[in-house]
């Protein structure tokens, strides 16, 4: 999703929960999983080129960071490993097919996007999930705004360029996929807010 996506949404779920410090920080670490150095390499941080797998246990990880750090008397590191977490957890949406999964069971008439489970095991644990796979040098021209519509020609249906619902250019898909990761979010808060100890969650929220 796009940057300013994943900061509307990580606001909206938890502005109540964090203290405006707090929360800083963990968009900040959730928006630097798209910097450069995020992008090569690290297909596991967007779920790019059917990265499911380790998509998922990188989130794993990452909620491990958040216990661990909480266990020590620290905390920034536990901020920016729910950060990343996030960042990964929201992009499932938009970069794997899971929101048309749904969607193809409804023969066109849907129901509105708030309506949408974001944690269906069946579609989630489907062998027909993939994500987008980055075709270069197509899916950088993409990027490129005067050459996207080139690259849209050149890229494969299974291609990031084509499949991606990274903002709302890409149609009223969109919509569910932000939908989708916004309930996401506030499930990975309740998560945590299950599995901390009273001390560890006061502490984690700053609040
Ligand atoms: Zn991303």
């Amino acid at each position: 999703m796009l940057v300013p996506y994943h900061e509307e949404m990580t606001r909206e779920a938890l502005a109540p929960h964090f203290s405006a410090g707090a929360l800083d920080i963990i968009i900040a670490a959730n928006l630097k999983q798209d910097s450069l150095r995020g992008q090569i390499g690290h297909d596991e941080y967007h779920y790019d080129n059917n990265a499911i797998e380790k998509g998922d246990r990188y989130i794993i990880e990452q909620r491990g960071y958040v216990l661990a750090t909480l266990l020590s008397p620290g905390i920034l590191g536990a901020w920016i490993a729910f950060g990343r977490l996030l960042h990964t957890a929201q992009d499932f949406y938009a970069h794997t097919n899971y929101v048309t999964m749904w969607l193809d069971e409804f023969n066109g008439a849907p129901p509105p996007p708030p309506e949408i489970d974001p944690l269906r095991k069946d579609l989630i644990k489907s062998p027909g999930l993939h994500s987008g796979n980055i075709y270069l040098p197509m899916d950088a021209l993409y990027f490129v705004r005067p050459l996207r519509p080139l690259a849209l020609k050149l890229l494969p249906q299974n291609s990031h360029g084509r499949m991606n619902l990274d903002s709302p250019e890409q149609g009223p898909k969109f919509e569910y996929a932000r939908a989708a990761a916004l309930k996401r979010t506030q499930y990975e808060f309740d998560l945590l807010r299950k599995i901390l100890a009273p001390e560890m969650f006061a502490r984690f929220t700053d609040k």
